[in-house]
């Protein structure tokens, strides 16, 4: 069996940070602790002076696309993106338009679908989370299978044409309770938001920019609201994606104060930029256009202090790989027309490492757990997210003294633009490591097609609500 040792580096764990040696034996981690160098003969041993020892980063929110005829190596390079990043697995979500399935197939047939399209692809460890759509609620009772079939979290949309009414959010809840699975919530209130968007567009405010004015701050904390007083009413764990705001930050910290089981993710962009962007020219602007928007600065200030104090739970991307030229291209028609999302799979550990521990508003301790340690243990990836005996060998090596700057054209994503052009950054990923197979050496990718396995996740989830150890 291969052996690996990567000595010297400071290994980072929520526990705590220490100079140390680890050993890789096969896919785990076989020990890890100072001096192991002086024990073993004849491993294959990395330099890791002056470098930090990170878990794998576990990236549970993007929208990678699926392999199609026109564009066979989509999936697999947005996995090659996030392994230059320093993610080893992500989850993505078989979202309408962009999933393996009709609609009209049971929801586990429609896992196996996802899983055979994605089978051979990925550089790195991936998994599925459910969407339940508004044409699959019919299937609801059916969660339970898919939670069984590896995927035990699944999301649903309170907007958008495929989101779901209160009924099936409820039922969606229980059903999910009951099998140790986990619901996830878009929150936002779509009336609030209709009414918005309708009297903009009737004004002929029709600019990218006007698609953050459809969706201030009070849209996304009513539906946040609502979705954690559903949840204390179902006596389900409830998880908020991609929370942006200060308001439906309070929401999750009530609930959490009340003893709800909620939990609750934000997005690099939220914490790095803010909505003075939607003042560019609208072509420009037209980047910006994600859901929910980007905030003014005082909520980028209240969610590092979330992430600081234990009420957001973890930092994901909601990576989507849209192209200016392509998926965005019809901005000229109106925002509500605008595909939403943008690119970020292969930034997040630079960005929360040099804009967060780099300045000094969270530990790196802390950083671990929020890109790790805590993504693993929420989404039922237990072999996973630590620097520990007996984990799987995912393995960063990370350069905190680097300094550069983000640029579209050194990054590997498939979409043709990013978010942080230009931004000066502290830190960079140098060596990655999956299951003890080396995906990116000294910064050039060394890994290959198909490596990256589907993980069947585990419950019961979340197992922060089982005992701890179990
Ligand atoms: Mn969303
Ligand atoms: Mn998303």
């Amino acid at each position: 069996m291969s052996e690996l040792l990567i000595a010297g580096g400071t290994v980072v764990r929520t526990a705590g940070s220490q100079v140390a040696d680890v050993l890789v034996t096969g896919e785990r981690i076989e020990a890890v602790g100072p001096g192991l160098a002086a024990r073993v003969e004849g491993v294959r041993t990395i330099d890791a002076g002056g470098l930090l020892v990170l878990p794998g980063v576990i990236d549970v929110h993007t929208h990678t696309r699926l392999p199609s005829d026109a564009e066979p190596d989509r999936f697999l390079r947005d996995s090659i993106a996030a392994a230059f990043g320093g993610t080893t697995t992500f989850l993505a979500f078989d979202n309408p338009g962009t999933g393996a399935s009709e609609v009209d197939r049971p929801l586990v047939d429609a896992v196996a679908d996802w899983r055979a399209r994605t089978e051979g692809e990925s550089a790195v460890d991936y998994g599925l989370s459910m969407v339940l759509t508004a044409d699959r609620v019919a299937r609801v009772a059916e969660l339970p299978a898919v939670v069984y079939a590896g995927v035990p979290t699944v999301k649903a949309f309170m907007v958008y044409d495929f989101g779901v009414d209160d009924e099936a959010l409820r039922a969606a809840l229980v059903i999910l309770r009951r099998a140790g699975g986990m619901l996830q919530v878009h929150c936002e209130n779509r009336a609030m938001l209709e009414r918005r968007t309708a009297e903009l567009l009737a004004a002929g405010n029709v600019e990218p920019r006007c698609h953050a004015e459809s969706r201030p701050p009070e849209v996304e904390a009513a539906g946040t609201e609502h979705a954690m007083r559903l949840a204390a009413d179902a006596d389900a764990p409830v998880y908020a994606v991609h929370l942006s705001c200060r308001e439906a930050l309070r929401s999750v910290q009530e609930a959490k104060a009340a003893g709800v089981p909620v939990f609750a993710e934000t997005c690099p962009h939220y914490l790095t930029l803010d909505a003075s962007r939607y003042e560019a020219p609208p072509g420009e602007a037209v980047r910006y256009v994600i859901s929910p928007p980007l905030r003014e600065a005082l909520h980028r200030d209240a969610l590092w202090e979330g992430l600081a104090d234990g009420s957001l739970d973890l930092v994901a991307t909601d990576h989507v790989p849209d192209r200016l030229a392509v998926e965005k291209a019809n901005w000229r028609q109106s925002f509500d027309r605008i595909s939403n999302g943008a690119p970020g799979i292969e930034t997040l550990l630079t960005l929360v490492y040099s804009e967060g521990v780099a300045r000094g508003r969270i530990g790196l301790e802390r950083m671990v757990d929020l890109l790790s340690t805590t993504p693993a243990r929420l989404f039922g990836l237990g072999r996973k997210g630590a620097i520990e005996r007996g984990r799987d060998a995912d393995i960063v090596l990370f350069d905190p003294s680097a300094r550069r700057a983000i640029r579209q054209a050194d990054l590997h994503h498939t979409s043709d633009y990013t978010l942080y052009e230009g931004m000066e950054v502290t830190g960079a990923v140098r060596s990655v490591f999956v299951r003890g197979g080396e995906v990116v050496r000294d910064g050039r990718f060394v890994g290959s097609r198909g490596f990256g396995r589907f993980q069947e996740r585990g419950g019961p989830m979340p197992p922060a609500l089982v005992h701890p150890g179990a």
